[in-house]
């Protein structure tokens, strides 16, 4: 019986194997295989094909599921990953595992006291010489086989399952694994000691154990070991009144709980909230849609503030009393942790969470907690999408437009679009939430592939914030090339101050100063292994590195230029850091932070900065596109985005639209309370179609004209686009490798796409490879597809140099 089986090892297709005992393991059970010289854990993808050559098919080593590990569901939707976006089954499989699910060493057996026992009775001969081979020390399956023959398998089965012999997991996994602790509690022995201790102290029993036993009975319920130290408890003592009989000590599993360890804030619930005319509106469209129990694609579309976190708990709500379950996609759960948190009040602990911020044990145990079918709804980040949920009756993806659900390496997926696949497999509804749609999803709307509900007025119809923009040309002839904030934005932060109220400062860019030039020869520092020019990082201690941030070389600022030795070095640009600065000079007793990936490398230092700011602890935040996302502080009144071409100048066919969501999104940060709010957006492009529709919060405007220069160049979405990219260790044989590609591709699928390429990629240089890009776009994604994979599977050298995105998000 031949087995398919697909391995975690990059671009690699499914192998076949031969099963051991001649049976076919469930489809999804880990498995065992010899790989080359190594032994990795694979899955069980179904029966393999006859291949040309049996004889040189190895056998599987050891099946370790009896029942699917994962789900049938998740199996088909990793595997149409794979296919859809180029990548291996075995690569698309390990993204929908949980951490600590490879076994990265092999398990090892070794001898239980009963089994020591059993070997001084009279044994038959080959138990005897299958325990006595463990005596000394624990061994590998291969070893055992190794040890006394072929036929152990089965034995060694029964011996365990005997008792005799136990498995001991891999070193590996270990860590990560279920965790346990031991919980102690009273016998009725030890609970008449404590009862009597009352009335008299027992001489025999010292005053820890006194103290134990007095705890434990006041406790009326086992407690941990942990909580007993706490008390002044220790092991030792426990473990002697466990030897006196009075107190029972066993081990328990203990699930790691993200909610308990204050990842996520409370929040109230008010379920007496009702809902405005347009959610409830909208309720009712997309209810319907789920009572039917038939896969639909609703777009809602809502501006900031309208309240689509209120319409996804409601449908929540309806979607569980149906006895479905719920799948709530966010961009970042460590950003926006005030969804996750609303979900939990509302449903409590059937709610679990997932999303790779998470230690890996919490996410292991989340993970089988939603496996096991203890959790009705699911809230977490791209890779939730394959969560093993069954009877899955929902899915929201929030601010579906977020660039962060794509993938941006192997598998190169984007978790928005998998949802929408899987939601059609599993009939359900997927409801996808922006006040800025996505060019894809809106066009899909337009076409009548998805259905639009709206949402054009924020609740309590408070307004959207007024957008002022302010032209940098002319800020810097009044006031020279040095400014950071205008005059007008600057005044606008004086009055917050005045008023108590808040504001945010939106950069996308982190650092201090964005280069280092020589102003005497033009030298500019730049990354030796990069094609980009290195950023100004300050230090706490008060030095400057400049940094990349492509590859994270550092070097300490030089103080004179490493090209011509003058003197005269200038720091050029500005990042978050040196916004922080300018507010700090102009406001001196301003209470400010900032948020960027510099600020919040630490665990926990996003939520706390957040914490304070939303408690009104601080004036001020300087961030960048981490604070643009969906926060709701009600006592920010002011949005300034400092400047608002950072994306513009990229050679991206998106920048627009990016443009377009990020001053929108960002502007609807402001005026969520009572107070109205206001943006104030620097630029030096006052007249771009983008910032000026922005500035209007006109999407459909947006849409309009963006579609008809997206249908000129023949972009997404009117047409598919495939980036590939080539690496090389010179210019030469990057583009010679690319060129060589592109032929192949045109020979093979001529007329299925049109060829833009090959040239050296915007990134011509990344991480000390050279970089030659082609597109593919296309009205035939599989055909083209199909060839990618024809073409690259016989050209395995060329394979490891190659990256393959579909739909890309980014044209670097
Ligand atoms: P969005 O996600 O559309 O930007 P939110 O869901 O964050 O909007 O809602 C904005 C604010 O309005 C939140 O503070 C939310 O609690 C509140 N809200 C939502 N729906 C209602 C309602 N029906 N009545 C009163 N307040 C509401
Ligand atoms: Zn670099």
């Amino acid at each position: 019986m031949f087995v398919s089986v697909a391995v975690p090892v990059p671009q690699l297709p499914l192998l076949t194997y031969l099963a051991a005992d001649g049976a076919l393991p469930v489809r999804g059970a880990r498995v065992l295989v010899p790989l080359g010289t190594r032994t990795v854990t694979g899955l069980v993808v179904g029966e393999g094909t006859v291949p040309d050559d049996a004889s040189s098919v190895k056998s599987i080593l050891e099946v370790l599921d009896d029942e699917a590990f994962l789900p049938d569901a998740v199996v088909d939707l990793a595997l149409w990953v794979a296919e859809y976006y180029v990548a291996g089954p075995g690569d698309a499989l390990a993204a929908a595992m949980p951490p600590g699910a490879w076994v990265e060493s092999l398990r090892r057996f070794r001898l239980t006291d009963s089994g020591r026992t059993a070997l001084t009775l009279p044994l038959d001969p080959p138990r005897r010489r299958l325990l006595a081979s463990l005596e000394k020390t624990p061994r590998t399956l291969r070893g055992i086989v190794a040890a006394v023959g072929e036929s152990s398998e089965s034995l060694l089965r029964a011996l365990v399952r005997d008792g005799l012999v136990e498995p001991v997991m891999a070193v590996a996994g270990r860590a990560r694994a279920f965790r346990t602790e031991v919980v102690a509690s009273l016998t009725a022995a030890g609970a008449g000691l404590a009862a009597a201790l009352e009335a008299a102290a027992d001489p025999t029993l010292g005053a820890r154990q006194r103290t134990a036993l007095a705890e434990l009975a006041a406790a009326g319920v086992p407690m941990a070991a942990s909580a007993l130290r706490e008390r002044g408890v220790d092991p030792g003592t426990l473990r002697r009144l466990a030897a006196r009989g009075a107190v029972h000590l066993e081990s328990r599993v203990r699930e790691r709980d993200p909610f308990a360890a204050g990842q996520v804030p409370e929040v109230g619930r008010d379920d007496a909230r009702v809902l405005t005319d347009e959610q409830q509106a909208a309720f009712e469209a997309i209810r319907a849609r789920v009572d039917r129990g038939e896969f639909a694609a609703m777009l809602v579309h809502g501006v900031t503030g309208s309240g689509k976190t209120e319409l996804y708990l409601r449908l929540a709500r309806q979607t569980i009393a149906g006895s479905r379950r719920v799948l709530i996609m966010v961009p970042e759960i460590a950003l926006t942790p005030q969804v996750a948190a609303q979900f939990r009040a509302a449903f409590g602990d059937r709610v679990a969470i997932q999303h790779s911020g998470l230690a890996d044990g919490e996410r292991h145990d989340q993970w089988h907690r939603i496996r096991r079918g203890d959790v009705d709804l699911v809230v977490g980040t791209r890779s939730a999408v394959f969560a093993p949920i069954d009877r899955l009756g929902l899915i929201v993806v929030d601010e579906e437009h977020d660039g962060s659900y794509k993938q941006d390496e192997t598998p190169r997926y984007s978790g928005r679009d998998v949802a929408v696949v899987r939601a059609r497999r599993a009939g359900a509804v997927v409801v996808l939430g922006s006040a800025t749609p996505s060019m894809e999803t809106y066009f899909n709307t337009t076409s009548g592939r998805y259905e639009r509900v709206v949402l054009a007025r924020r609740v309590l119809d408070r307004p959207l914030a007024s957008v002022r923009v302010v032209d940098m040309r002319e800020e810097y002839a009044a006031s020279g090339p040095d400014v950071v904030l205008s005059a007008a934005l600057t005044t606008a932060i004086a009055s917050r101050l005045e008023r108590g109220e808040q504001s945010l400062l939106l950069l996308n860019r982190r650092g201090f100063a964005t280069s280092v030039l020589c102003r005497q020869c033009g030298h500019i520092l730049e990354c030796p292994n990069c094609s980009v020019t290195l950023t100004v990082h300050r230090r706490r201690t008060g030095t400057s590195r400049a940094l990349c941030h492509y590859c994270n070389y550092s070097v300490a600022v030089p103080s004179a230029c490493v090209r011509c030795a003058a003197p005269y070095l200038e720091q050029l640009g500005f990042g978050t850091d040196r916004v922080q600065a300018e507010v700090e000079r102009l406001f001196p007793a301003i209470r400010a932070s900032r948020i960027d990936r510099d600020t919040v490398q630490r665990r926990g230092a996003m939520q706390e900065i957040l914490g304070r700011f939303g408690k009104g602890e601080l004036d001020l935040l300087v961030g960048t596109q981490m604070i643009a996302k969906g926060h709701d502080f009600p006592r920010v009144t002011l949005v300034g985005v400092v400047s608002a071409d950072l994306g513009l100048g990229l050679a991206d066919f998106r920048a627009a639209e990016r443009t377009f969501q990020l001053l929108t999104q960002v502007a609807g940060r402001a005026g969520r309370g009572e107070q109205a709010g206001e943006a104030i957006i620097q630029t030096l492009h006052p007249d771009h179609y983008s910032i000026k529709l922005a500035t209007r919060q006109d999407y459909e405007a947006f849409f309009a004209e963006e579609l008809t220069y997206r249908r000129a160049m023949a972009y997404p979405p009117v047409v598919g686009l495939i980036s590939v990219v080539v690496r090389g260790s010179t210019y030469g044989e990057a583009l010679e490798s690319a060129a060589d590609l592109a032929a192949r591709l045109t020979r093979t699928a001529r007329g299925a796409f049109a060829l833009l390429g090959p040239a050296p990629a915007p990134l011509a240089k990344l991480r000390g490879a050279y970089r030659a890009q082609l597109f593919l776009k296309t009205r035939h994604r599989d055909v083209t597809r199909a060839a990618l994979r024809e073409v690259l599977g016989g050209m395995p050298e060329l394979t490891r140099r190659v990256t393959v995105d579909v739909d890309p998000q980014s044209m670097l």
